[in-house]
């Protein structure tokens, strides 16, 4: 008998008794684990997304039951509690969760992120995404994903400070620069980074940088990092460009968000000579039907706050009319789901390059397909950030730093070729991209975890 055992610092997983995993094939379509989600579950969840496309790949796999069942869940997830003392004196409890998916090909990694409404489902889902993510660029990683659940906005810098060390300190037997190495996701940034790296070390009573990546670069961080993701997009959309015969110069691109990863990669597509028609943050869109002055929108949220808010050089509208601007390439890099079964069927694209983590729902990857609109999947698309930690965790650990171009030629050159691997993968099963991402990341983490064998 195979036996899972999910070891359980706070509770989630059960102990799971299976099958034998070497031996053939029983029946695996009848199991409940590959039965298609019914009504009762939310195909629109980010949860029940990633594992639509996991079971997909399962299929086309042939993935045996126990090894599904290793697969589908977090090998860890912990809930701490963590008290700090706010401003006004009096003691508050925050929330803090770790959730380690697989650490099969190396250490985890994943974001921390800061946000008040954050779920232990959705911190598994984007756990087990970083998991195929990092298979997908062939990063030697496993995937994790961190959060505490609190408002940053309505805490002071001593308080997110305080929550940052405890929630480190809780977490002392969880992470570690060969264990699980956390950076920076939804409203957390280098500084949080920092502390983590100090309080860890302190804990451990010597200079430990590799623990975390997304550092400022005078702590060891890695020089590229800030850029890494919108150049990462950048890559794989010139590449997609590529496949669909379209010459950069010729390209309507439209990008919600103008973040961190819509702002780089409006800037890279715009210096290769892409005209970016419309553009967008949480204040509305910006459409201009002749391509829009990118360095002139970067200098207008420099001078006005970090947003575009009555920005007039372009036409006003609206999030939802943006995403549905006729143009070669949508860049959805902002919020999860927003292409979904409402408005799939009404994008006017050629080819979606998703620049956030979950912006297609899985009910609207089937509509798109239909459309025949070619889908470049988070995994793939937005791993450029995780390809450059990787980087800095190889740097710190060697303590020898790169040149930014050295880390950025070898960020494209990683990118690329897990686009065109990816790319060779769906030619051969005659699937989506994202199928072939998931089918890619799926079988190297099941065929490694063959190979090691499961320890008992
Ligand atoms: P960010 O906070 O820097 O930027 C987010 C942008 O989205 C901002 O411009 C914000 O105004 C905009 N936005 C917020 N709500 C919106 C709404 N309702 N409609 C339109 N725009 C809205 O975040 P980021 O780092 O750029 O991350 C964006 C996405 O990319 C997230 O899904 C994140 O998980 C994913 N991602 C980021 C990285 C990274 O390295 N930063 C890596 C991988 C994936």
């Amino acid at each position: 008998m195979l036996l899972v055992y999910s070891p359980i610092i706070e509770t989630v997983n059960d102990h799971l008794y299976f099958s034998p995993f070497m031996t053939a094939q029983k029946d695996i379509y009848s199991s409940p684990y590959y039965k298609e989600p019914g009504p009762a579950l939310d195909k629109e969840s980010p949860f029940e997304s990633m594992m639509e496309r996991f079971r997909f790949a399962a299929r086309v796999l042939e993935l045996d039951e126990g090894m599904f069942q290793y697969l589908s869940n977090p090998v860890k997830s912990v809930i701490v509690s963590i008290p700090i003392i706010m401003d006004n004196g009096q003691i508050r409890v925050f929330e803090g969760i770790r959730v380690v998916h697989d650490n099969v090909l190396g250490p985890s990694k994943g974001g921390l992120r800061f946000t008040p409404n954050v779920t232990m489902e959705e911190v598994k889902a984007l756990a087990a995404w970083m998991t195929w993510k990092c298979a997908v660029v062939n990063v030697p990683f496993g995937g994790a994903k961190g959060a505490i659940r609190c408002n940053p906005k309505e805490l002071s810098i001593r308080e997110l400070e305080q929550l940052t060390r405890r929630y480190t300190a809780e977490m002392i037997e969880v992470i570690g620069p060969d264990r699980d190495i956390p950076a920076p996701d939804m409203n957390t940034n280098e500084q949080v980074m920092a502390w983590i790296m100090d309080t860890y070390s302190m804990h451990s009573r010597r200079t430990e940088n590799a623990v975390v990546t997304g550092k400022p670069v005078i702590l060891g961080g890695s020089k590229g990092r800030h850029e890494a993701t919108g150049r990462g997009v950048v890559t794989v959309t010139l590449a997609t460009l590529n496949k669909l015969g379209i010459m950069p110069n010729k390209c309507r691109v439209v990008i919600q968000g103008f973040g961190n990863v819509g702002s780089v990669t409006a800037r890279l597509l715009y210096e290769q000579g892409v005209k970016i028609i419309g553009i967008s943050d949480v204040t509305g869109g910006y459409y201009h039907p002749e391509g829009i002055d990118i360095d002139d929108a970067l200098q207008y949220i420099r001078d006005n706050g970090g947003t575009l808010e009555n920005y007039d050089k372009a036409q006003v509208i609206t999030n939802d009319e943006l995403l549905l601007l006729e143009c070669d390439v949508l860049i959805p890099a902002a919020l999860q789901d927003q292409i979904s079964r409402n408005n799939a069927s009404k994008v006017k694209c050629k080819a979606i390059v998703e620049g956030a983590n979950g912006p297609i729902t899985a009910s609207a990857d089937d509509i798109l397909d239909k459309m025949d609109i070619l889908v470049i999947p988070d995994i793939l698309a937005n791993a450029g950030g995780v390809t450059v930690s990787y980087f800095e965790w190889v740097q710190d650990r060697h303590g020898y730093f790169w040149t930014e171009d050295r880390v950025n030629r070898r960020l494209n050159r990683m990118m690329r070729d897990a686009f065109h691997q990816l790319y060779d993968v769906k030619e051969k099963y005659d699937i989506t991209l994202r199928q072939a991402a998931y089918v890619y990341a799926i079988r190297k983490v099941s065929e490694t975890l063959r190979i090691r064998g499961i320890y008992a």
